[in-house]
C-alpha cells in the first residue's frame, strides 16, 4: 500500500490521523512544528519525539523531499536556479530571486504542463503529472535549508498551470500561510495563470488575499490566439468579466502580465488595446520581453520599442513595469533546465 503524504497534511488532518493511531494530539503538533516550522529534514531530527515514534512515522508515512540534481547561480544579479529530483525520479526547476525588497521563491506547480502556450519551454513535452502540496512546499523549504535565507515571497511561476492543479495549490498556499509553518503572508504569495476561467471565479471564493497574475499577452482575441491556445476557450470578454468578479469578492487587484514578442504583439495599437482592458479594471501590467526559447524562433522586440510600449501604457495611466530579467546567464525561460537534462539523459 502506498504511504500517506504526511507533509501534505493540515495540522487538523493531522492530528485526527494520530489520534486515529493512538497518539496524543500534542504530538502531532510537535510533528507539524518540526516538518513547516523547523523545516526538519527527516523525522530523524524531530529529537523531543520518542525514538519509537519516529520509527513508527517512518514505516507509516511518506517523508517527501528533494535531492538537487544542479545549482546554477547567476553572476549577473545573485539569482539562483535549483533542479530538483521529485522522490519518483521526475525534476522541477525553482528559482531564488534576491530583491531589495525581500527574497522571492518561484516554483513549479506541475512536472510539464499542458496548455501548450508557443513560446514557453515548460510545455514541449506535454503534462507529466500533478506536483503534491508537500512537492510545492518543499521547493521553498529546500532552497530556505541550502541558502539560509528567509523566503519572503513566493510566486507560483515556474513550470506548470497552477489553476490547473487546483486543490493541491490551494493546499499548498493554506500550509505555506499556517501560522505553526513558515507563514508566509498571503499578500506575499502570487498565482499565475493563463486563465482557466471556471477555476478563477472557484479562487474569487475562497477569498484569500494572494495576488492573482493574469498571463494576457495579447489584447484581443486574435492576437491571444496567436500564442495562447486556451485563448480558443475562453475569450478575453469572458476573461475580464471573471477578473472583474475576482476583484469585487477580494478587493485585490489582479496583475497582467504581457509577453513581448517581436512582430505578433509590440505595436502601439496592441499597446493601446492593452492599454483599454487594464484601465477598465485598473489593473497593474507587467511586460516581459519574450525569453528566446531554442525550440522556437520568437523573438524580444528591440529595446526602444518595448520602452515605446510601455510609455504608450503609462500615457494612459496604467500602472507599468518592465519585468527585471533575472538570470538570463542561466538557463532563464522557464522549463529551460529541465529540458536541458532530459535531453542529456535522452543522449
Ligand atoms: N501557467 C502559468 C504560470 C506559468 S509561467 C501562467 O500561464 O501564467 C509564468 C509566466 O511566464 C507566464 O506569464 C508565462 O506566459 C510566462 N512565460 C513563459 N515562458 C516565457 C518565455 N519564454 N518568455 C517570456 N515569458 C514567458
Amino acid at each position: 500500500m502506498e504511504k500517506k503524504d504526511i507533509k501534505s497534511m493540515t495540522l487538523e488532518e493531522l492530528t485526527e490521523e494520530l489520534l486515529a493511531q493512538g497518539e496524543k494530539s500534542f504530538r502531532a503538533k510537535q510533528c507539524y512544528e518540526w516538518m513547516h516550522g523547523k523545516l526538519a529534514r527527516s523525522f530523524a531530527e524531530m529529537t523531543n519525539l520518542s525514538k519509537d515514534f519516529r520509527e513508527k512515522c517512518g514505516n507509516t508515512y511518506e517523508y517527501t523531499a528533494l535531492r538537487t540534481a544542479e545549482l546554477q547561480e547567476s553572476r549577473a544579479d545573485g539569482t539562483k536556479k535549483f533542479l530538483f529530483v521529485l522522490p519518483d525520479g521526475n525534476m522541477v526547476e525553482s528559482v531564488l530571486m534576491p530583491y531589495q525588497y525581500g527574497n522571492s521563491v518561484c516554483i513549479s506547480s506541475q512536472v510539464g504542463c499542458r496548455m501548450g502556450c508557443r513560446f514557453c519551454a515548460s510545455t514541449l513535452d506535454g503534462l507529466e503529472r500533478n506536483l503534491r502540496a508537500s512537492e510545492m512546499l518543499e521547493q521553498v523549504y529546500e532552497i530556505s535549508r541550502q541558502t539560509g535565507v528567509r523566503v519572503s515571497n513566493v510566486v507560483v511561476m515556474g513550470t506548470g498551470e497552477p489553476l490547473d492543479n487546483y486543490e493541491n495549490l490551494l493546499r499548498f498556499i493554506r500550509l505555506l500561510n499556517d501560522e505553526a509553518g513558515l507563514r508566509i503572508s498571503q499578500r506575499n504569495i502570487t498565482v499565475s495563470t493563463c486563465g482557466l476561467v471556471p477555476e478563477m471565479y472557484r479562487l474569487a471564493e475562497e477569498k484569500l488575499q494572494i495576488t492573482l497574475a493574469l498571463s494576457l499577452h495579447g489584447a484581443t482575441d486574435e492576437k491571444r490566439r496567436l500564442l495562447m491556445p486556451v485563448a480558443n476557450q475562453y475569450s478575453i470578454e469572458e476573461l475580464m468579466k471573471a477578473c472583474r468578479y475576482y476583484f469585487t469578492k477580494t478587493g485585490r487587484r489582479i496583475t497582467f502580465e504581457y509577453s513581448l514578442v517581436e512582430g505578433i504583439n509590440d505595436t502601439d495599437e496592441d499597446a493601446a488595446a492593452l492599454a483599454r482592458l487594464a484601465g477598465s479594471l485598473g489593473c497593474h501590467v507587467n511586460l516581459i520581453p519574450v525569453n528566446p526559447v531554442k525550440e522556437r524562433n520568437f523573438a524580444q522586440p528591440s529595446g526602444s520599442r518595448i520602452l515605446s510600449f510601455k510609455n504608450k501604457l503609462a500615457k494612459n495611466k496604467i500602472n507599468v513595469t518592465i519585468r527585471r530579467e533575472m538570470g538570463r546567464d542561466i538557463d532563464g525561460a522557464c522549463g529551460q533546465l529541465r529540458r536541458r537534462h532530459k535531453g542529456d539523459r535522452q543522449c
